[in-house]
C-alpha cells in the first residue's frame, strides 16, 4: 500500500471520473515544508502562525515574521500558501500578553477579536505578510470570523497597510486572495452573504463541530457529542460550499475532518474544492479519491444530508465505498 501511495507523489488529485480537487497540508513552521514536499502536497491550506508567537517572552518582530513567511512562500515555489493570521486565545495562551482568565476561553477574547483590538500586533503581522507576498502565491485568511463587520474591519486594516507599504515603495503581489475560516455557525449560516465579499472560505471543523453541538473539543466527558458526521455539520458544510460556488469562489477545509477517510467521500460529493490535512495523510487521501466516483459520491452525499444520525451516515459511507 505504501508503495502504491508513493507513486502518487507527483500526481494531481482526481476522482475516478475525472473531477479535480486540491490536496494541501496544514503546517506550523517553515520546518514542516520538507514533509509537505515528500508527501506530495499541492500547497499549504493552513499555516498556523501561532507558533511564531509561542514559546518565547515577547512578540515576534515584523522582520522575524517576514523571514518565516518568505521561507514558506519561496519553499513552495508558487504553489498556494494559505496563511492564517494570529489565532491566539482559547486553548493557546501567550503569557507575555497577560490576558485575564476567562470563564469560557473558547467563547472569549481570541483570534480576530484580539487582533481587531490589539491592532499593533495585527498590523505588524499583516505588513510582514504583504512584504513577503512577492515570493510566492500568498493567500491571507482571518480566523474565528463571526460577523460580516469583523471581516470588513480586518480587510480594511489590511488595505490600509497595503497602501502604506506601496507609498513606501515596497513591492506587493497584486493577486493575494483574502478569505476567512468558517468555524462559527453564524458564519456558515450567513455564508451566502460572506461569499459576496471574501475570495475563499476554509471550513475549520475542529471548532465548527464544537460550537455547533456545544461540546468542548478538549472535554472527554462530552466527546460523544463531538460528531463530525452529524447531519447538522454536513448541512452547514454544504451551505458554505454552495454559497461560495454561487459567487464563483472556492471552499477548502482545514479541520481534521478534511483528512478523515469516512468524511472524504462525503466532502467530495458535496463539492469541496480543497482538502487541507497533516502532510502524512495526503497520499492516502489521494489514493482514496482516485477510487471514488464524484458522481456517485454526490448522490451519496444527498442521502447523507437527509439522514438523522451520525451512525446512519457512517453506515451509508461504508456501503457506498464498499468498505463494509
Ligand atoms: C479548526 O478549528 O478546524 C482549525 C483548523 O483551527 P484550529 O484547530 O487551529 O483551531
Ligand atoms: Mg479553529
Amino acid at each position: 500500500q505504501k508503495a502504491e501511495w508513493a507513486k502518487l507523489k507527483n500526481e494531481k488529485s482526481y476522482s475516478a471520473d475525472g473531477h479535480q480537487v486540491e490536496l494541501v497540508a496544514n503546517i506550523g513552521t517553515p520546518n514542516d515544508l520538507a514533509g509537505v514536499k515528500s508527501n506530495g502536497g499541492e500547497g499549504v491550506g493552513l499555516y498556523r502562525t501561532e507558533f511564531l508567537y509561542m514559546g518565547r517572552d515577547q512578540l515576534p518582530t515584523e522582520e522575524e515574521q517576514f523571514e518565516s513567511y518568505k521561507a514558506v512562500l519561496e519553499g513552495l515555489e508558487g504553489k498556494p500558501v494559505v496563511v492564517r493570521t494570529l489565532d491566539i486565545g482559547g486553548d493557546k495562551e501567550l503569557p507575555y500578553l497577560s490576558l485575564p482568565k476567562e470563564m469560557n476561553p473558547f467563547l472569549g477574547y481570541r483570534a480576530i477579536r484580539l487582533c481587531l483590538e490589539r491592532q499593533d500586533i495585527f498590523r505588524t503581522q499583516l505588513r510582514a505578510l504583504l512584504r513577503a507576498s512577492t515570493y510566492g502565491n500568498l493567500k491571507i485568511m482571518f480566523p474565528m470570523i463571526a460577523t460580516i463587520a469583523e471581516f470588513r474591519q480586518a480587510k480594511a486594516i489590511l488595505d490600509e497597510e497595503k497602501e502604506k507599504l506601496l507609498k513606501e515603495g515596497v513591492a506587493i503581489s497584486e493577486t493575494i486572495e483574502v478569505g476567512i475560516m468558517v468555524e462559527i455557525p453564524s458564519t456558515a449560516v450567513l455564508a451566502d452573504q460572506f461569499a459576496k465579499e471574501v475570495d475563499f472560505f476554509s471550513i475549520g471543523t475542529n471548532d465548527l463541530i464544537q460550537y455547533t453541538l456545544a461540546a468542548d473539543r478538549m472535554n472527554e466527558r462530552v466527546s460523544y457529542l463531538y460528531q463530525p458526521y452529524n447531519p447538522s455539520i454536513l448541512r452547514l458544510v454544504k451551505m458554505v460550499i454552495d454559497a461560495s460556488h454561487k459567487e464563483g469562489k472556492w471552499t477548502g477545509m482545514c479541520g481534521e475532518m478534511a483528512g478523515d477517510e469516512t468524511a472524504i467521500p462525503i466532502l467530495l460529493g458535496l463539492g469541496l474544492d480543497e482538502f487541507s490535512m497533516s502532510a502524512t495523510s495526503i497520499l492516502k487521501a489521494r489514493s482514496l479519491i482516485r477510487k471514488l466516483s464524484r458522481a456517485d459520491m454526490e448522490k451519496m452525499a444527498e442521502k447523507a444530508l437527509q439522514m438523522s444520525t451520525t451512525e446512519e451516515v457512517i453506515e451509508l459511507v461504508k456501503e457506498a465505498t464498499n468498505t463494509k
